[in-house]
């Protein structure tokens, strides 16, 4: 069988003796788009993080494609929440795609017309080819994340990663965003994705892991969207959770 494309055992992450993220364990397959969901502080990021080793663990084994981080980074794309990243960077779009290209260059090889031209493609690939010679600073937020978006097609991954991608951005660019995560599990790739609530969780992810420290939910969509579950994650957000008609 193949490897799995995620595979966490007992993962343990704490900031200065808090825990932040408590005992998760899950396998995720290939092919798979799959929403983390919890509310505000639930150690969604944490564990994003975590399992990028950007950050330390307390304890716990990741594999990723069946190999570790350190091994298989070139295969992975992450996509920071858009707070993390320095906006006032000066950088072109072109110049931003054009680093997803990196992990494939050769060391010390700059890129060249054909590296332009596939950054070009996947620039067109979500409808941003017009602002290929803007700063990143000038765009909208929709279009900011869909130039990250790009950036991360560029490097050809296996596993994507993404960080809240939909937040502070226009309804036009979630929808070419979520159109795109999808064709890439059509491809047979991974797509993980952060997501702070719980509305659209039903049309957007076909798995959800459920987290508020612990691992609350996981398993396919129809599984872990129930009431009860629910309650326990969101807990005290019942007005919330009316709001979206759970
Ligand atoms: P989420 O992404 O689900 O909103 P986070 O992973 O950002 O949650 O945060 C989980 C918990 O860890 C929160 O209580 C947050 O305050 C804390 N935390 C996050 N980052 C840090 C940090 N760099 N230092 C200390 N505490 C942190
Ligand atoms: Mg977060």
């Amino acid at each position: 069988m193949a490897n799995a494309a995620l595979s966490i055992k007992n993962l343990h992450v704490s900031y200065y003796g808090n825990e932040a993220v408590k005992e998760v364990s899950l396998t995720v397959h290939p092919g798979n788009l799959v929403g983390i969901i919890g509310p505000n502080g639930a150690g969604k990021s944490t564990f994003l993080k975590a399992m990028l080793n950007l950050i330390p663990r307390d304890k716990g084994e990741i594999k990723l494609l069946g190999k570790t981080v350190k091994e298989v980074r070139k295969k992975i794309a992450y996509v920071p929440q858009r707070n993390d990243i320095d906006w006032d960077f000066p950088i072109t779009v072109l110049d931003a795609v054009l680093i997803g290209t990196y992990p494939n260059l050769k060391l010390f090889k700059r890129p060249n017309k054909k590296d332009k031209e596939w950054a070009m493609e996947c620039l067109r690939r979500v409808g941003m080819e017009d602002f290929s010679k803007r700063q990143i600073g000038e765009l909208s937020g929709g279009q900011q994340q869909r130039v990250f978006l790009a950036r991360a097609l560029a490097q050809k991954a296996e596993l994507f990663f993404l960080d809240e991608p939909f937040v502070g951005v226009d309804v036009s660019s979630e929808e070419t965003i979520v159109r795109i995560l999808k064709e890439l599990c059509w491809q047979g790739k991974t797509v993980i994705v952060v997501h702070h609530d719980l509305s659209k969780a039903n049309d957007y992810f076909n798995q959800l892991i459920l987290l508020n420290k612990e691992l609350i939910g996981f398993g396919s969509v129809q599984e872990v969207f129930q009431t009860e579950i629910i309650e326990k994650a969101y807990q005290g957000q019942f007005a919330f959770m009316k709001e979206i008609g759970v």
